[in-house]
């Protein structure tokens, strides 16, 4: 198969580059994943999403066991001292309640498991590792029970923010410190208080800082320079640029990555997240709350919400486009299941899909060529309408047994009977016989109704796939 050319846009360069793996036939990406502390929030959901589209895409251009795929989880972090403590329990609780939470949020938003999800603690020795090279070559040096990298050690540090020098020295000074030699010099190891987690070390028992875990799991699980290196735009300074630094001054290398990518930023109804601002929605509340626009979200309605904007572009995520997005994938579904009848959708997705991915992840394009499936009518309709299913698969907006079910049940709602037993559910619950108002519901729910009781006593119903 002619592997169609693939365009990625590079924040080390600043262009669209043709994409060319180290290994021929081999991909290897790295993603900076969550830090398990707190349930992640609609924001982090962008990396995740964009960057399991690209891994979609990789492994349909360069097959399904030939893309390694590195996400880690951070699991040693001041922020989860803070929380266990807060919460009064282990470390180890939190980090495994968050992490399962996490795992169930990505997955109801359609994403495929990474080759490998590493966590921090498990790459102790390699951080060790990393740390007494940086300092055997002269890049690092221990202080106080900390070690530092000695940013003026790396004559090209900043190459991939570009920020000026005064930018960088403000930035980095947020942390002032006597053991500090230069202002911009930044923590690779930090002592710990019995109280704290900590490893036994060369300096004494102590924790890592942020940056040195994804170069350690980085370089353990893809080697010391791989393809792809992605995260949201937050990360590019400080925090990829002291990956970078750490990792090629270890190992001597041109590049940590020879393409980084990074996604633009999430704001919900035109502001800022923040929990200050009270409009701070986490993945988890969208999916099984209704406090987002009044209603629950399924994962592929908020998948699509995201991947109508380009990757690069910031969102603004509001409950109209949630809306809007839903509506489309109905018709979709309802398209592409009356097509299929019950047959499963084809194995490939169309080649407009693909072009439009390949050229950077145009999503926006991509979703056009559904579109254009779905529009076709005449005696190719039922080919694109099959074809739309394949599509919605790849692109991880269904999956293959939800395709297969039969549309006719979904769509032969009979009103009536759903409103009178909405009328009997609520005279049931006015005498406060709750028993028969709970074997209506249940009866509703079996017709695949999901009932919404408001506030004025009136229940509302939507037919829930
Ligand atoms: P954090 O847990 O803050 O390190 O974030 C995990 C990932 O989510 C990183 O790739 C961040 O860049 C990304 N991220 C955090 N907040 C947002 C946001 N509001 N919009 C887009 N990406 C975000
Ligand atoms: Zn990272």
């Amino acid at each position: 198969m002619p592997t169609p050319r693939l365009r990625l846009y590079n924040t080390l360069t600043r262009t669209k580059e043709d994409f060319v793996p180290i290994d021929a036939d081999n991909v290897r990406m790295y993603v900076c994943g969550p830090t398990v502390y707190d349930y992640a929030h609609i924001g982090n959901a962008r990396p995740v999403i964009v960057f399991d589209v690209l891994y979609r895409l990789l492994r349909h251009l360069y097959g399904e066991k030939h893309v390694a795929y590195v996400r880690n989880i951070t699991d040693v972090d001041d922020k989860i001292n803070a929380r266990a403590a807060e919460r009064g329990i282990s470390i180890r609780e939190l980090t495994e309640e968050t992490n399962r939470i996490f795992q169930a949020d990505v997955k109801a938003l359609g994403c495929l498991e990474p080759t490998v999800q590493p966590r921090a603690t498990e790459h102790i020795a390699e951080m060790i590792a990393i740390i007494e090279r940086l300092i055997a070559g002269g890049h690092a040096y221990a202080a106080d029970g900390h070690v530092l990298f000695s940013v003026p050690s790396m004559p090209d540090y900043g190459r991939l923010s570009r920020r000026p020098l005064d930018e960088m020295i403000a930035g980095a000074r947020v942390d002032v410190a006597p053991y500090k030699k230069g202002d911009m010099d930044f923590v690779l190891w930090k002592p710990s208080a019995d109280s704290e987690p900590g490893w036994e070390s060369p300096w004494g028992r102590g924790r890592p800082g942020w940056h040195i875990e994804c170069s350690a799991m980085s370089w353990r699980h893809l080697g010391e320079t791989f393809d792809i290196h992605g995260g949201g735009i937050d990360l590019v300074f400080p925090h990829h640029e002291n990956e970078i630094a750490q990792s090629r001054c270890c190992f001597d290398t041109p590049v940590m990555a020879n393409v980084w990518m990074h996604n633009g930023f999430l704001q919900v109804e035109g502001e800022k997240m923040s929990k200050s601002a009270g409009n701070f929605v986490t993945i988890h509340e969208l999916l099984h709350s209704e406090k987002f626009g009044g209603q629950l979200w399924s994962g592929p309605v908020l998948r699509l919400a995201m991947l109508r904007t380009h990757y690069r572009q910031p969102i603004d995520f509001t409950s109209k486009a949630l809306e809007d997005a839903r509506k489309k994938l109905d018709a979709w579904m309802r398209a592409a299941r009356l097509a299929l009848d019950g047959e499963a959708a084809a194995p490939e997705p169309s080649d407009d899909l693909v072009a439009a991915l390949a050229d950077d992840l145009n999503t926006h394009s991509a979703l056009t060529s559904l579109d254009r499936l779905f529009n076709t009518t005449g005696d190719g309709q039922s080919d694109a309408h099959r074809q739309l299913g394949a599509d919605l698969v790849f692109l991880g907006l269904a999956s293959r047994s939800e395709l297969k079910k039969p549309h006719a049940g979904f769509v032969s709602v009979d009103v009536d009977k759903v409103q009178a037993l909405i009328d009997a559910r609520l005279a049931a619950r006015a005498a406060k016989n709750w028993a028969e108002s709970d074997r209506l519901r249940d009866e509703l729910v079996a017709m695949s109704i999901t009932l919404k009781d408001n506030k004025d006593g009136t229940t509302t119903w939507e037919v829930k796939r």
